[in-house]
C-alpha cells in the first residue's frame, strides 16, 4: 500500500524536532506516515556509565513510543552508527529501496543546506534522501537490482526539508503542539540532556517564531520543494 510521506530522520529523535506537529496533524486527516531512522544513535549520551548497545534499545523504543503516539504507521531502522553516516552508494540505495517500497507522495527530512552549526549526520541524510527522491528512485536503471526485487520506479511529488534556514512553508501546528511535546518527551534519553530545563516554553518559542506574521500561533517551518519531473 502507498503511503502519503515517508520522513527519513537521520537520528531517532530528530523528527520530533522538525516536524511531530506536522506529521499528528496529517495522520489526524488520515494521511499515513512512515518514519526511517537512519542512525542507530549509539553516540546519544554523556552518561558514562550508559552502553552503547543499552542506548540502541532505548532510543528504538523512544522512537516507537514517539511514533505510536504520533499515529505513525511503520518505523524503519536503518542502523548506520551513529556519526557514521557517509553519502555512499550503499545508503543511497538503501533509501531508495524505502522510497520504492512505500511509495510516498511527500518526503520530509533534514534541510542538508543548513549553514555552519549543523550535524554531519543531518547535513548528510538530508543530501542522500533527496538525491534518492530525485533522480534515483525514479529512474528504473538506477540501481537496477531494486527492478529484479520486484521495486518499480516511483516519484515522490514533493520534500519537505526541516531545519530550513529558507522557510517558505508552514504548517499550523496550534492544535497538535500538545502532541509533538509529547512526542519530544518520549525521548527521554536525549531530552534530559538538553540545555534547557523547561523543554515546553523553549519548543513554544521556537514554536510561536515560526509562525510570526501567519494568522495562527504556532508553526512548523520547512522549505519545500516541488519535484515537476
Ligand atoms: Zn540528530
Amino acid at each position: 500500500m502507498p503511503v502519503d510521506v515517508m520522513v527519513v530522520s537521520p537520528h531517532a529523535d530528530d523528527a520530533e524536532f522538525g516536524a511531530a506537529g506536522t506529521v499528528a496533524r496529517w495522520t489526524q486527516e488520515g494521511r499515513t506516515v512512515v518514519y526511517v531512522i537512519c542512525t542507530n544513535g549509539d553516540k546519544g549520551t554523556t552518561d558514562r556509565l550508559l552502553t552503547a548497545e543499552r542506548l540502541v534499545a532505548m532510543r528504538e523504543q523512544e522512537q516507537r513510543a514517539a511514533a505510536r503516539l504520533l499515529g505513525v504507521k511503520d518505523v524503519v531502522f536503518l542502523g548506520y552508527p551513529d556519526q557514521g553516516l557517509e553519502d555512499t552508494p550503499a545508503f543511497r540505495k538503501d533509501i531508495v529501496r524505502q522510497i520504492r517500497i512505500h511509495r510516498p507522495e511527500i518526503v520530509m527530512t533534514s534541510d542538508p543546506y543548513r549553514r555552519y552549526l549543523w550535524h554531519r549526520d543531518h547535513r548528510v541524510a538530508g543530501q542522500v534522501a533527496m538525491d534518492a527522491v530525485y533522480p534515483f528512485a525514479r529512474d528504473h536503471l538506477a540501481y537496477p537490482e531494486l527492478m529484479t526485487e520486484g521495486l518499480e520506479p516511483h516519484k515522490v511529488r514533493e520534500i519537505l526539508f526541516w531545519a530550513a534556514e529558507d522557510i517558505n512553508y508552514k504548517v499550523d501546528i496550534t492544535p497538535t503542539f500538545p502532541m509533538k511535546l509529547a512526542a519530544l518527551r518520549c525521548h527521554e534519553s536525549q531530552v534530559r540532556e538538553l540545555p534547557f530545563p523547561d523543554l515546553e516554553s523553549w519548543l513554544r518559542q521556537r514554536c510561536e517564531a515560526m509562525a510570526e506574521g501567519e494568522p495562527f500561533e504556532l508553526a512548523e517551518g520547512f522549505h519545500r520543494v516541488e519535484i515537476p519531473w
